[in-house]
């Protein structure tokens, strides 16, 4: 199988960021790193279609997980944020963002980026066909995992549309021609639950977090536990199971 790349300039980021932290932050440096990319930009789901509600979570409204993503990346020149998510009613499902950066830009100059384990549940998110055709995948690993093999990951459903290269790293969809990578990235073992879970029992999350936003994160109480969390408009209850995906 033909093994160079076509070159993108743009990586797409999707996910909660329920708060944004240093896991996502240093996944993100290291996959525009390994892909030469121009641009990476942050897509924070405005309603995430994968996440249950749940009583003792909480969702933050996504203005705020906005504002802390936009803060979070402002020193860095090759990281951007998009809102397109929020200025949508309903579900953020991930096919109609992917749809509007393929007509924004030429076809096939985008790379989404998803974390191994959310790659392992696509077939559960709305259109996963459509969702591998209409950009390349960079799919990096997370830890416990530390190896990036597609072969083991991918949904079995999916299979059928992906030639995979004989070492299981790589592929190439079949009809779209676009191509499919994993990447291996540095293996920080945090997690926006586990944050959440710190700030409910009033532990600390410094050096989880990035510097930027730890003190703003902290003091919105938006994660404390409910008696001691001060009334926000439109903050939501959260994030615990999977259902249908993003
Ligand atoms: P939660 O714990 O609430 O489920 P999360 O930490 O998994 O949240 P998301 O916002 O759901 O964060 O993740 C967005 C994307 O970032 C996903 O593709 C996920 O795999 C990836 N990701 C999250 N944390 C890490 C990490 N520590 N290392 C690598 N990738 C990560």
């Amino acid at each position: 199988m033909k093994r160079a790349f076509a070159s993108v300039p743009l990586g797409l980021f999707g996910g909660t960021f329920n708060p944004i932290h240093l896991g996502h932050l240093r996944a993100a440096e290291e996959v525009a790193e390994a892909l030469g990319l121009e641009r990476m930009v942050f897509v924070p789901s405005a309603q995430p279609p994968h996440k249950l509600p749940d009583r003792r979570d909480t969702l933050a409204p996504a203005r705020l997980r906005f504002a802390w993503v936009k803060a979070a990346i402002a020193n860095n020149p090759r990281f951007a944020v998009d809102g397109l998510e929020l200025e949508r009613t309903g579900p953020s499902y991930s096919v109609d963002t992917l749809r509007t950066f393929a007509a924004r830009l030429e076809p096939k100059r985008c790379v989404f980026v998803i974390g191994q384990e959310a790659f392992a549940e696509l077939a559960s998110w709305r259109e996963p066909a459509a969702l591998m055709g209409l950009a390349h995948f960079a799919v990096t690993t997370r830890p416990p995992c530390r190896e990036g093999f597609l072969k083991a990951w991918m949904p079995s459903t999916l299979a059928g549309q992906v030639e995979l290269a004989a070492d299981g790293r790589s592929g190439r969809h079949r009809s779209a021609k676009t191509w499919i990578r994993a990447i291996e990235i540095t293996p920080l073992e945090i997690s926006s639950s586990e944050i959440r879970a710190r700030l409910r029992a009033g532990r600390s999350v410094r050096y989880l977090l990035p510097d930027g936003i730890h003190d703003e994160v902290v003091q919105s109480r938006v994660y404390a536990p409910a008696a001691g969390r001060a009334r926000r408009p439109g903050a939501s209850r959260a994030p615990r199971t999977h259902k249908e995906g993003r």
